[in-house]
C-alpha cells in the first residue's frame, strides 16, 4: 500500500492520442458524433467554466463567476447544443448520460439552468433513462435553484464537499464552515427523487488521519446515496503547489499518508456496508449508478458542449476552445467552437479494456492477451505476476482481481500497461518501415508492369507484389485515375442512387460477389451509412467513416474500356467496386458516362478550392 512505487501516476485522457495538424482537424470537426462514431450508446458532457472563487488545489478553475457573463454563456451553451444536436440526430445512438461540470454549473441561476438542461432535453438524444448529474458546490446553491435543476430532469447532484472540517476549509479557500455544509447537505438529503452524491478529498493540509475518519463519518452519517473519495493531487501552478512551495504550508503528507487515508476511507465504507463501485466510488442505494463516470472509463464517444469541455468520438478526441471570447466567436457564427482533435493509435480498444477494468478493480487478462502478440502478452504476464507477489492483485485463472493496496495505485497499473502496448506499437511500426524499402523497389516493377498492361486483376497484383490494393491503384498511369478523398463517401454514394442499373462487386481473398441493380439511397445512422434497398436486390450497411479514398478509373479490361467508382478503406483495402453499366450493345451506357465524368469533376473541384 504505502511503496509499491515511487510516485502516484495520473491517467490524463489524452495520453497515447497524437494531436491533429490544424488542416487535418479542420476537416474533421463537422464530421465527429455525425459520421465519425462508435456503434451504441454515447455520453454527454456541458461545461461551466465559473466558480465563486479558486479552491487553492484545484487546476480546473478558469474564469471568476460574474451574473452577467453567467447569462450570457448560458445563451451560448443553449445555441451550441442545438448545433451540436444537429450532428447528434443524424446518427442516433441515445444519450445514456449527460454531466454537467466545471467549474461550478450550480453558479448559474436558477433561470439559466433550466435554459441549458431544456436545450439539453430539446437538441440531444437523451435515452429515457438517463443519467443526468450537475455537479455543485454548496455555496449559492439554494433551493430555487435545486428546484429547477429536478424539474428539469436532474436524477443525480454531486456535491464537492472536500472535508467537513471547518480549519482544512478555510486552509483552501472554502468559505462555509461544517455546520453550514452539515445543515445544506441535511436540507438536501430531504428531498428525494435524485441520487445525491458526496465527493471528499484526502491529504489536504492539516488533514490529519483523526480529522479524517470525522469526514468520512460525518459522510456516512448523512446517509447520501454515493460517496466519492479522491486524494489529493499537488497540481503544478495551483495557488496551493505554489503556497507548498514558498513555505507557506506545511509539506503536505507523502505517499505513505495518502495510501494509508486511501485504505481508511475504504475500510470505513466497507464497514459500513456500502459497495463498492469503483476504485473511488460507492454507494449506499441503488439510485447512484455512477454511469457517465464508468462509461467514460470504457472508451464510450462523449459529446462535449461548453467553454473548456473535452469529448470524443471513435478514435478521436476533441477540445471546445477554453477561451470565452474565441468560444463565443464561434458560437454565434454558427460553428462547432472545437479547439483541437486528437487521434487514438489502433490500440485505442484495448487501452479503454485495461482502463475500465482496472478501474473497477477486475481484469480479464487471459482475454485481453488473446487479442495481442505473443510477446506482448508474456510481458504483460510478467508483469503481473511480480504485482502479485507485491500484494497488488490476486491472478486466479487469467482473471486480475485488485486489492486494496491494487486500487490505491491502479493509475500506476494502467501506466504500465499501457507503456508496454506502446513499446509493442513501436517494434511492430520498426518492422514495418524496413519493408517500406523493399515496396519501394517492387512499386517500382509493378508500375513498369501497369503501364505494359493496365487490364491486370488488381487483388492478384497487389498480392504478387506485396502491396496494397490502393498502392496498386496509384500505380496505374496517372491519366486512368483521379483519387477523392474517403470523407466525400456520403455525396458519392449518394450521387451514385440516380444512375440507373451498375454493377456492384465486394471482392475478397475468399468470394467474389456481383450485383447488377440500381444503388439505393441510403442515410446515416449508428455509425453507418445504410442503404435503403428495400426488398430490392441491394441493401446493407457502410461504414463512411473506414472509407480513405474514393478513386475514379478508366482502363482496359478484358479488351473492353471500363469505368468504375472504387472505394478504399484506410488499410488500402477495397472496399467495394461500383462499375458503370453497360447497353444491350455492351457498350457502356452514356447517360452514365455522363454522370462520372460530371462528379469526377465536381469533387475534383471541391478537393482544389
Ligand atoms: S474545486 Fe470546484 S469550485 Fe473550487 S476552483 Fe475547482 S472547479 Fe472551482
Amino acid at each position: 500500500m504505502r511503496n509499491a512505487f515511487t510516485a502516484r501516476r495520473a491517467v490524463l485522457p489524452w495520453r497515447n492520442k497524437r494531436a491533429l495538424p490544424e488542416p487535418e482537424a479542420a476537416g474533421l470537426r463537422e464530421r465527429l458524433h455525425r459520421e465519425l462514431c462508435s456503434p451504441g450508446g454515447r455520453l454527454a458532457y456541458i461545461h461551466v467554466p465559473f466558480c465563486a472563487n479558486h479552491c487553492l488545489f484545484c487546476g480546473f478553475y478558469r474564469y471568476a463567476h460574474t451574473a452577467d457573463a453567467a447569462t450570457r454563456y448560458a445563451s451560448l451553451l443553449a445555441e451550441e447544443l442545438a448545433l451540436g444536436g444537429k450532428a447528434a440526430s443524424v446518427a442516433s445512438g441515445g444519450v445514456e448520460a449527460l454531466y454537467l461540470g466545471g467549474g461550478t454549473p450550480s453558479a448559474l441561476s436558477a433561470r439559466d439552468l433550466d435554459r441549458v438542461l431544456s436545450a439539453a432535453r430539446s437538441h440531444l438524444p437523451l435515452t429515457a433513462d438517463c443519467e443526468i448529474t450537475l455537479e455543485g458546490r454548496i455555496t449559492h446553491f439554494n433551493d430555487e435553484k435545486i428546484d429547477a435543476c429536478l424539474a428539469a430532469g436532474v436524477n443525480r447532484i454531486s456535491i464537492g464537499v472536500q472535508s467537513f472540517d471547518t480549519g482544512v476549509r478555510r486552509r483552501q479557500g472554502r468559505k462555509s464552515d461544517r455546520n453550514e455544509v452539515l445543515r445544506f447537505l441535511e436540507g438536501l438529503r430531504k428531498r428525494e427523487g435524485f441520487a445525491l452524491v458526496i465527493d471528499l478529498l484526502y491529504g489536504l493540509p492539516g488533514q490529519t488521519p483523526e480529522i479524517w475518519r470525522q469526514d468520512l463519518a460525518a459522510a456516512i452519517e448523512l446517509e447520501p446515496d454515493g460517496i466519492d473519495l479522491y486524494g489529493l493531487n499537488l497540481i503544478p501552478g495551483t495557488p496551493l503547489h505554489k503556497a507548498v512551495g514558498l513555505g507557506k504550508f506545511p509539506a503536505l503528507g507523502g505517499l505513505d499518508s495518502l495510501g494509508e487515508m486511501y485504505e481508511i476511507g475504504a475500510r470505513a465504507l466497507a464497514g459500513a456496508g456500502w459497495a463498492q463501485l469503483s476504485n473511488s466510488h460507492w454507494r449506499r442505494t441503488l439510485l447512484e449508478r455512477n454511469r457517465y463516470n464508468l462509461q467514460i472509463k470504457q472508451g464510450r464517444d462523449c459529446m462535449a458542449f461548453g467553454a473548456g469541455g473535452g469529448g470524443s468520438a471513435a478514435l478521436y478526441s476533441y477540445a471546445v476552445n477554453s477561451d470565452l471570447e474565441a468560444y463565443e466567436r464561434a458560437v454565434t457564427m454558427g460553428e462547432r467552437p472545437i479547439a483541437g482533435v486528437w487521434v487514438a493509435d489502433e490500440l485505442h480498444p484495448i487501452r479503454c479494456a485495461v482502463t475500465a477494468g482496472f478501474e473497477v478493480g477486475k481484469l480479464d487478462l487471459a482475454a485481453l492477451t488473446a487479442c495481442l502478440d505473443d510477446d506482448v502478452g508474456q510481458s504483460m504476464f510478467s508483469l503481473v505476476r511480480q504485482w502479485q507477489s507485491a500484494g497488488l492483485l490476486d491472478l486466479d485463472d487469467g482473471i486480475i482481481r485488485l486489492t486494496l493496496a491494487g486500487r490505491f495505485w491502479y493509475s500506476n497499473l494502467i501506466f504500465a500497461f499501457d507503456a508496454l502496448l506502446s513499446e509493442s506499437l513501436a517494434a511492430r511500426q520498426s518492422t514495418e518501415r524496413s519493408s517500406i524499402v523493399t515496396q519501394a523497389s517492387n512499386l517500382q516493377a509493378l508500375r513498369a508492369e501497369l503501364a505494359k498492361n493496365p487490364g491486370g486483376i488488381l487483388e492478384a497484383l497487389a498480392v504478387q507484389y506485396g502491396v496494397s490494393q490502393q498502392a496498386v491503384v496509384d500505380a496505374l498511369p496517372e491519366e486512368m485515375r483521379t483519387c477523392i478523398a474517403g470523407s466525400a463517401f456520403v455525396d458519392v454514394m449518394q450521387d451514385l442512387a440516380g444512375w440507373g442499373k451498375m454493377t456492384v462487386i465486394v471482392h475478397t481473398p475468399d468470394v467474389i460477389m456481383e450485383c447488377h441493380a440500381d444503388v439505393p439511397m441510403g442515410k446515416l445512422g449508428h455509425g453507418f451509412y445504410n442503404l435503403q434497398g428495400g426488398d430490392g436486390p441491394l441493401s446493407g450497411h457502410l461504414r463512411p467513416e473506414r472509407c480513405g479514398a474514393i478513386y475514379f478509373l478508366r482502363r482496359p479490361f478484358m479488351g473492353k474500356e471500363t469505368l468504375s467508382v472504387q472505394f478504399f478503406n484506410t488499410d488500402g483495402d477495397a472496399m467495394f467496386k461500383v462499375y458503370v453499366g453497360r447497353d444491350e450493345n455492351r457498350e457502356l451506357k452514356a447517360g452514365q458516362i455522363e454522370r462520372f465524368n460530371e462528379l469526377e469533376r465536381k469533387l475534383t473541384a471541391q478537393e482544389a478550392a
